[in-house]
């Protein structure tokens, strides 16, 4: 695991205290156990916290799963992003509402709608 990496890692879950911060209602189990890249490694996304989302389930289940199985939805709610968009710049849907994710692990509140 390379610096980048342990340093992603280590924001994330500070932002989500462990909790999922997506939370799909139906789909979510509660505790987040594993980091998903709104923008995919193999488009150029990086471990910048503003990349990443620490949700429960993996790449099959829960909302890490769901999400990976619905990209256009994920794309509709910011949990996936474009190649050609940044993830600093692109809002999210987490638990409690709209926001920018920076790379320092804070959520700036955005306007709905
Ligand atoms: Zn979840």
């Amino acid at each position: 695991m390379n610096a980048a990496e342990k340093n992603g890692r280590r924001i994330v879950k500070e932002r989500s205290g462990g909790y999922c911060e997506v939370r799909i209602r139906g789909i979510c189990t509660g505790r987040a156990e594993s980091v998903h890249h709104r923008k995919n490694r193999s488009q150029g996304g990086s471990w910048a916290p503003s990349n990443l989302l620490h949700l429960c389930g993996d790449g099959v289940r829960g909302c890490h799963g769901w999400i990976t199985e619905h990209p256009a939805l994920s794309y509709d709610n910011g949990w996936a992003v474009r190649g050609c968009n940044v993830p600093a710049e692109e809002p999210v849907f987490v638990a409690r509402g709209l926001v920018l994710l920076d790379d320092t692990g804070n959520y700036k509140w955005q306007k709905e709608g």
